[in-house]
């Protein structure tokens, strides 16, 4: 019998050396299972929520950044919203919405454009902690997987070549990406060209199967034989929620006293929960009062409109 792989959440990086040539590997078990814990996705939603967490920790781990990045595709087909964010050290959460009706209606797979339809709408935000800067930028729809959009958002933004392999299943999700760095010698026939060109057509034959049940060297080795890799120590990839109590109350407040009030005087009490992690967050009426005399809380930043 097989020695099952140690459930290890890692993204890790690695280049083609002497090449400018570089490339990250991630898998994801115990986040992904944690994500998921408190809500049931139809099959191809949960395919693609998959994928968009690999792909939302490879941009993180490709992108200089320290806060959290966004990954998220709108629009008005069955697949109404695809959410998987990444902060600058791993720290994972995401969520889908779907339209039950028309998934039922799909009857069994589907693949990225059926579920998305021609408006979706897919962005990749970066928050960034120190300066409360934001940074958007849009992921083009290209082909028809999430895999696609990703290396037609890296030759647009980020002016890079880039390849990228997504899988996803009910126990792993997992990616892997190669990129061509600037300053590789240009021209056809330097042996940075020649070990990018080799590289593409590697990483072409990888499997959904091996990308899932390989770690980082079994694959790499087996994927890219001829290079000379050297692949760093990986990062922890981890599943955390960072809602709380004042961002909440910041979200109602934001919803206005009347609106409020409405709910109270319907419910008795006003539940937020919260949609990433399923967290309970109850005010009844002391608390929805003592919300709205406070004033705004210290530090809070005002809106900008
Ligand atoms: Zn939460």
């Amino acid at each position: 019998m097989n020695k099952p792989i140690t459930a290890s959440d890692e993204v890790q990086r690695f280049v083609f050396e002497p090449h400018a040539v570089r490339g990250h590997w991630v898998q994801i078990e115990d986040a992904w299972r944690e994500l998921r814990i408190h809500t049931r996705y139809p099959a191809p939603i949960e395919r693609l929520l998959g994928e968009a967490l690999s792909a939302a920790v490879l941009l993180a781990a490709t992108l200089k950044f320290r806060g959290t990045l966004t990954f998220q595709l709108q629009s008005s087909g069955p697949l109404r919203l695809l959410v998987a964010q990444c902060t600058h050290d791993f720290k994972v959460r995401a969520v889908a919405r779907c339209d039950e009706p028309a998934m039922a209606a799909l009857g069994g797979d589907a693949g990225l454009p059926v579920l998305a339809g021609p408006d979706a709408r897919i962005t990749v935000t970066i928050e960034a902690d120190e300066r409360n800067t934001r940074y958007q930028g849009i992921v083009p729809l290209a082909g028809d997987s999430l895999a696609q959009c990703l290396e037609a958002y890296f030759a647009g933004s980020e002016q890079l070549p880039t390849r990228v392999v997504l899988a996803s299943d009910a126990t792993r999700a997992a990616g892997l990406l190669i990129q061509k760095l600037p300053g590789a010698g240009e021209g056809e026939d330097t042996p940075d060209a020649q070990a990018w060109a080799e590289a593409q057509l590697a990483i072409g034959t990888v499997t959904p199967a091996q990308l899932l049940r390989s770690r980082a060297q079994p694959l790499l080795s087996q994927t890219f034989p001829g290079q000379d890799l050297r692949l760093f120590t990986g990062s922890a990839v981890a599943f955390e929620c960072r809602c709380n109590p004042q961002r909440v109350a910041g979200v109602l407040r934001a919803l206005g006293a009347g609106e409020i009030r409405d709910v109270l005087r319907e419910q008795g009490a006003v539940t937020v929960t919260c949609e990433f992690c399923q967290r309970p967050f109850r005010y009844d009426a002391i608390d929805i009062e003592a919300l709205f005399t406070e004033g705004p809380e210290p530090g809070a930043t005002p809106a900008v409109h």
